[in-house]
């Protein structure tokens, strides 16, 4: 049941793991499971090493976090701990953001958007439940939804609502950052949500097919408005992440490649100080290090809410990547 009275005695920022299952493939190649979540906040990696004269040992990391999903919790398990307090915050005016992170395979287009062939839905739809319940109250029967759905890929904004429109974010003389142009979409119920993101997906799928974009190299970004005559009154940011790894593309031998990881490399950076200020409770937010902490400044001061949802992989063909997502997720905090 959702109330929306529950204040929200929450931290500003919370940042929690999601370890997901291990899949077939997985399987097939004997790759082995070397993640255990514990007492729902830890999480152990068991790292498997060789030594120069070839014995092996493990090599244990122990992390913590505000919360921690092993590869059995659902979606909804997700949602209810720690995406809900913060769609609770958005309707006492706080702008707040929920972040996929993580490798590429790692389960972020699970958590955000859910499996649409399987029925099982994500954060997006969670959330919007949650949001027209609240409207049939009184006190909220005025606002209106407005939703838009854009990616950044090579510092660039695409609109996912517009033909991949280029959009540009401007500071107006308040400084506040505004995406010129960009396609707000009134909805009036989960559905019509449902066909947007449908509609924002295959925009990134086609350009995945003609551009030779790829959808790994690229944050999403879904942000769910809710307004009040023209005011904003309360805002939820969906940000599914450009795969960790692709950060570490640096070296790769490709030019285009090389760029997009280093710009992919300056946002997941940039992401990590503005975060970190916000928890230490700075006055300078330096959102300006990226194009997308730059769209999100609004979400980094004043009335503010964060989640990080760590994403990782369960095998030891990952543990690399697993353990940068880790080390990342522990320095946000
Ligand atoms: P990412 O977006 O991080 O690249 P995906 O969300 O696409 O990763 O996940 C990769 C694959 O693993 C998909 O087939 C997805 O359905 C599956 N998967 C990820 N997380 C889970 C989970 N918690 N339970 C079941 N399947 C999952
Ligand atoms: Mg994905």
């Amino acid at each position: 049941e959702f109330n929306i009275d529950d204040l929200s005695n929450e931290p500003r920022i919370k940042v929690v793991i999601r370890k997901r299952p291990v899949n077939k493939k997985e399987q097939a190649k004997s790759d082995v499971d070397i993640i255990e979540v514990k007492t729902g906040q830890s999480v152990i990696v068991k790292e498997m090493k060789q030594k120069v004269d070839l014995t092996k040992y493990v090599e244990e990391h122990l992390f913590n976090f505000d919360h921690a999903f092993g590869e059995n919790c659902t979606n909804e398990e997700v949602y209810m701990t720690c995406v809900r307090p913060i769609v609770t915050a958005a309707f006492q005016r706080a702008r707040v953001t929920c972040f996929a992170y993580g490798q590429t395979g790692s389960g972020k287009t699970h958590t955000m958007l859910g499996s649409v062939a399987n029925r099982v839905p994500g954060m997006y739809v969670l959330a919007s439940h949650d949001i027209f319940t609240a409207l049939q109250r009184p006190q909220f029967s005025h606002l209106q939804i407005f939703v838009s759905f854009y990616e950044i890929y090579c510092g660039k904004l695409f609109d996912l609502l517009n033909d991949r429109q280029i959009l540009h974010p401007r500071e107006d003389g308040k400084q506040n950052i505004n995406i010129i142009g960009l396609m707000e979409q009134r909805i009036t119920n989960v559905d019509q949500l449902l066909k947007i993101i449908e509609f924002g997906m295959s925009a990134r799928v086609t350009a995945q097919n003609s551009a030779n974009t790829d959808s790994s190299r690229s944050h999403a970004i879904l942000q769910i408005q809710l307004k009040e005559q023209n005011n904003v009154y309360g805002k939820i940011s969906f940000i599914d992440l450009a795969g960790s790894e692709r950060g570490a593309d640096v070296i790769d031998q490709n030019k285009q490649t090389r760029k997009d990881g280093a710009e992919i490399n300056k946002s997941l950076l940039a992401l990590k100080e503005c975060i970190r200020a916000l928890d230490q409770g700075k006055n300078y937010t330096p959102f300006r290090g990226s194009k997308l902490t730059l769209v999100l400044k609004d979400s980094f001061t004043g009335n503010c809410r964060t989640v990080m949802i760590g994403n990782i992989s369960p095998c030891q063909s990952s543990s690399e990547h697993t353990l940068n997502t880790l080390r990342y997720a522990d320095r946000v905090k």
